[in-house]
């Protein structure tokens, strides 16, 4: 199996014991609003990979953060933390405001069928981790503390920037940009002071009164729970010069040892045809909105698959239509072959080697097109049933269709014409099934609607 690895900028194969768990570790949603399709772009991301490396023989112990607190509405450690923001805002507790959004995100993470991970795992219940990695920090010289809090000296790790591929450490304080107290641009900060804002939660800490900072949670609490070293990071694209630089700065000066993480996996975003698509424009669905909108989530997620996700996909009424309808073939399709207990072993092998480079998504949904369409292969029900386990759209589901009642009368009335053996009335109440878009197929005395 091969893996591109943002660290190296190349594919490169995934080697680890079968024995022992992969540990894999993906940045989850700040919940202080409603998910939207393309925060899911990412999720759908760290689930195939994990589809795939189970596929492979792997077993994997999965980890997704949930941030409540001190993700600032800017990466400058400016700004306010959205959590608090939303809180005031809606006149409710941070707690409350957190588990109402982590809920939402819960169901429509089942709505597309990912698989939930071996635990969620929430910063705020993990501040005495993270003031533990920030006292490590302080004590091998790493920090410093200005008027607003503790920050992190990027100076000091000559690797600063190994991720993102930028010399952006060692920019001296005052010299170009206005930094504040901070003495380079790209220090950041482990803890943030209340001050004289009066926050909705806030913890002691050994430096003064305030919360943590944004990237520290993820560096504490994956090691927590995946140990000092391990295997996958996640996340989108986004992340790489600042959230994950700073975890790798966080991680490697505490814990001591390099490379923090083996394989850094980044999704590219899922985009509007003008311009970036974010939570707080508000202009943008959620999963449940689109359900509402009659499309089946599990469409939008068939959608995600034809963009390589190394690719930006665009976002457009057209395209999610024409996937939609392409979903719905293939659903309507699949039904109807034959099951003959068998596998397709030569479909099988191009479908692995697919998933196994780079998770090949495009490529695999087109292997199983070509399988459909194949007049002359066997095994198709159960070659299908395998590569759903990669897709995760369960495509041997039959879906309950809503038959109106208008049509179930027309049927009603076809059958007992059929009884009567007055075929001529049969024939014309099909086509008058036909016009209204729906087809009847007969099945001994029975018979099965099916919508065009
Ligand atoms: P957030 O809830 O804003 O912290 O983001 C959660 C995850 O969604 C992160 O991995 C982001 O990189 C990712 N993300 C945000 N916007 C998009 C997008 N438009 N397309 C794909 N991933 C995104
Ligand atoms: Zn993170």
């Amino acid at each position: 199996m091969r893996l591109y690895n943002t660290l190296i900028r190349k594919k490169e194969e995934f080697f680890h014991s079968k024995d022992i768990k992969v540990g894999m570790y993906t940045c989850g949603p700040t919940v202080y609003w409603f998910s939207h399709v393309g925060n899911f772009r990412s999720y759908i991301l760290s689930d195939v990979l994990k589809r795939v490396l189970v596929y492979n023989g792997f077993k994997v112990n999965h980890i997704i953060n949930v941030t409540d607190v001190g993700h600032l509405t800017s990466d400058s450690d400016e700004g306010e933390d959205k959590m608090e923001k939303a809180a005031s805002k809606e006149g409710k507790s941070v707690g409350s405001v957190a588990n109402f959004y982590l809920n939402a995100f819960k169901q429509e993470f089942s709505k597309l069928n990912l698989v939930g991970p071996s635990k969620w795992v929430k910063a705020t219940e993990h501040i005495d981790e993270q003031i533990n990695l920030i006292k490590d920090l302080e004590k091998k010289g790493f920090t410093y503390v200005i008027n607003d809090g503790v920050y992190f000296d990027t100076s000091k790790f000559k690797n600063y920037g190994k991720l993102s591929k930028k010399k952006i450490g060692g920019l001296k304080g005052g010299k170009r940009i206005d930094l504040g107290e901070k003495k380079n641009k790209t220090d950041f900060a482990l803890w943030k002071f209340s001050g004289n804002k009066k926050r909705l939660q806030e913890w002691d800490s050994p430096w003064g009164v305030g919360f943590p900072g944004w990237h520290i949670e993820c560096s504490a609490m994956s090691t927590k729970y995946l140990g000092k070293q391990f295997d996958i990071h996640t996340g989108g694209d986004d992340l790489v010069p600042i959230h994950h630089e700073n975890e790798i700065a966080q991680s490697e000066c505490g814990y001591g040892k390099s490379p923090w993480v083996k394989y850094w996996v980044h999704g590219a975003f899922l985009i509007l045809p003008k311009g970036k698509m974010s939570k707080s424009s508000g202009k943008i669905k959620t999963i449940s909105e689109l359900e509402e909108d009659g499309i089946d989530p599990l469409s939008y997620k068939y959608f995600t698959y034809s963009a390589h996700y190394r690719k930006p996909l665009t976002w457009s009424p057209e395209a999610l239509e024409a996937a939609v309808n392409g979903f719905k073939r293939l659903k309507n399709i699949i039904p109807n072959l034959l099951d003959d207990g068998k596998i397709n072993k030569k479909y099988l092998k191009k479908f692995e080697e697919r998933i196994n480079d780079d998770l090949d998504m495009p490529g695999s949904i087109s292997i199983l097109w070509e399988l459909v369409r194949d007049k002359k292969a066997i095994g198709k029900i159960g070659t299908i049933r395998k590569m759903d386990e990669i897709f995760g759209l369960r495509l041997l589901e039959k879906e309950e269709l809503k038959i109106p009642e208008e049509i179930k009368k027309i049927a009603e009335d076809r059958a007992k014409a059929r009884t009567k053996k007055d075929w001529k009335k049969s024939d014309e109440l099909r086509e008058n099934l036909k016009k209204k878009e729906w087809n009847i197929i007969d099945s001994g005395k029975d018979y099965i609607l099916e919508k065009f």
